[in-house]
């Protein structure tokens, strides 16, 4: 896949340069509202690095990237946020097409990965990409084994009527995580083959969370016994020695472009532009792992935690995220599963 060689970025080169950031005295320079749509952790250490590197003072919420985008929406009129930092690229792109988001050329765009800028041209310099996971699931190996299944390896394998009400997957509404599922089976099966495998699963559900990511924590707790999440999100789970394994489908599968964009009529706009310019940083995408978040980082000279999954390993579709981040694809895609999946019994 042209454009992925980021993949096999020298983990040397990205040291030499990986402390590039000089923090700026912290003093009292305004404000910024950030809406932040990765993990509560992850989230807390952009907002206060920053604040205590540059005196800006951080008003932060965490929600799910569909409703990030849901909230610009209903705020547009009147826009309260500055920065919509993180969560899937899908909603950026259809909230960068809808007007919601502002044009900007950052300096660091040099420096960014070309699956980074490939985002922001697409959105018309609206959205960028900070960093990219892929999509699979997460299983607890005690539950499995008790259950008598092999371990699942395959997007197939979740069908399997031993795991009625023992797979968690969120809302595609609410989360970046789902939604990017639901486009990730359409685009491996095709719309009628993927709807087909979604109302098969729907049976194993026991229910859609709002949260991408709560699925892998009820993996690795055993409430279920399959979270489908980003592998990032199981890997979490893993490192810390739970009992779950994180899985890249067989057939293959999806992954997302993490993306930024600074909201259209932010009212500290200089304060947005500043923020967007230190997210790209090797320094500011270095606050990720420590965050217990393994994504691969946009900027070239920023180091790929070892914990980050191989994606150069998995055999991965070419997500048309242009297709699946418009407007009326999402939201097409996302009232078809309203209707003929949500409701099923
Ligand atoms: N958490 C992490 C670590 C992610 O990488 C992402 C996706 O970008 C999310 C959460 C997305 O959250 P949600 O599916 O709740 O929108």
């Amino acid at each position: 896949m042209q454009g992925y060689q980021w993949l096999r970025a020298s983990a040397l080169a990205m040291l030499a340069t990986g402390a590039a950031f000089v923090a700026a005295p912290a003093q009292a320079q305004g404000s910024l509202v950030m809406y932040c749509g990765v993990q509560e952790e992850w989230c807390r250490a952009m907002s206060t690095t920053f604040e205590k590197e540059t005196g800006i003072k951080v008003a932060m919420t965490r929600k799910s990237a569909g409703e990030i985008y849901a909230q610009l929406k209903a705020e547009s009129a009147n826009p309260r946020g500055d920065i919509w930092w993180g969560g899937t690229g899908d909603p950026h792109l259809q909230a960068a097409e809808e007007g919601l988001t502002q044009e900007y050329e950052s300096a660091a765009n040099k420096d960014m990965q070309d699956w980074s800028l490939a985002q922001w041209r697409a959105a018309q310099k609206r959205t960028i990409g900070i960093y990219a996971g892929a999509l699979g699931f997460g299983f607890n190996t005690q539950q499995i084994k008790q259950k008598g299944l092999a371990e699942p390896k395959c997007w197939a394998d979740l069908l399997d009527a031993k795991l009625k009400d023992d797979v968690q997957v969120a809302d595609p509404n609410s989360s970046g995580t789902a939604y990017n599922m639901l486009a990730t089976i359409v685009q491996l099966m095709g719309e009628d083959k993927g709807f087909d495998y979604l109302k098969a699963l729907h049976k194993n559900i026991s229910q859609y969370t709002k949260s991408g990511a709560a699925p892998a924590k009820a993996a690795s707790l055993g409430e279920t016994a399959v979270g489908i999440v980003f592998i990032h999100d199981a890997v979490v789970f893993a490192v810390q020695g739970d009992p779950i394994k994180a899985v890249a489908p067989c057939e293959g599968t999806g992954y997302e472009i993490g993306s930024m964009s600074i909201i259209k009529g932010a009212r500290n706009l200089d304060n947005a532009k500043k923020f967007y310019d230190w997210a790209l940083t090797p320094a500011a995408q270095a606050l990720a792992a420590p965050a217990k978040s393994y994504q691969v980082p946009s900027n070239k000279n920023a180091v790929v935690p070892p914990q980050a999954p191989k994606m150069s390993e998995m055999k991965l579709i070419n997500y048309d995220f242009v297709k699946y981040g418009s407007s009326a694809e999402r939201t097409r895609l996302l009232t078809k599963w309203d209707k003929e999946v949500k409701p099923l019994p």
